[in-house]
């Protein structure tokens, strides 16, 4: 915790609501309580939130949620409904692609819609993250996410751009191309309680 600390009174001085959990089990336990009162929660797509179990532990609660996963399996998905129906939830729940040292929440996105609804969406937005998305600052961040988080995503997508091919990124102009909105918030904005879970865990990529 001592290596995290910093971070963490930062993030709080920066007026997000940042926790940190030993492990992820705890962390989940904690979004279940900050989404107890939420009718309706918009998920963003996220290894983390997959990987860990919480996607299938929040459908099962029964609240209505606004998913593209759950929207790619009915017959006829209508992706753009789900992503503005998300952005009128009661929570968003999400991870982030990086964390900076310096409190600021990095993410990369294709369509735009995971970041604006972080910035712009639900008044209030879980993010859950693990140690493995810290960097130093913004463009460490970029960099970390562009090589580490892109080929993989790109691979899992079937994509044919150059960080799925040959596994790096050569900031192409391909029509597949996933990073087309870079955002980095540095405070929550005016009416926004960000909560930001940071786990002591490889969570995601
Ligand atoms: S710019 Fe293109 S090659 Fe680079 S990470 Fe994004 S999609 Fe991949």
């Amino acid at each position: 915790m001592d290596e995290y600390q910093d971070l963490i009174n930062l993030l709080n001085e920066k007026r997000f609501h940042a926790e940190f959990f030993e492990d992820v089990v705890s962390a989940k336990q904690r979004v279940m309580e900050l989404i107890a009162d939420a009718d309706s929660i918009g998920i963003g797509g996220s290894q983390t939130i997959k990987e860990s179990g919480l996607f299938d532990e929040v459908v099962a609660t029964g609240k209505t949620i606004y998913s593209q996963t759950l929207e790619r399996k009915k017959e006829n998905p209508d992706n753009m409904a789900v992503w503005r129906s998300a952005m009128g939830a009661d929570v968003y729940l999400t991870s982030t692609n990086a964390l900076t040292r310096e409190g600021d929440l990095i993410n990369i996105d294709g369509n735009g819609n995971r970041v604006a609804a972080m910035f712009f969406g639900p008044d209030k937005v879980v993010v859950l993250c693990g140690t493995n998305k810290i960097s130093k600052g913004p463009h460490d961040a970029i960099a970390r996410i562009k090589k580490s988080a892109c080929p993989k995503n790109a691979k899992r997508l079937g994509l044919s751009t150059p960080c799925a091919t040959e596994g790096v990124c050569r900031n192409c102009d391909s029509p597949e191309r996933m990073c087309k909105v870079t955002v980095r918030i540095q405070y929550p904005p005016k009416g926004k309680e960000i909560h930001i879970l940071l786990v002591n865990d490889a969570l995601g990529f």
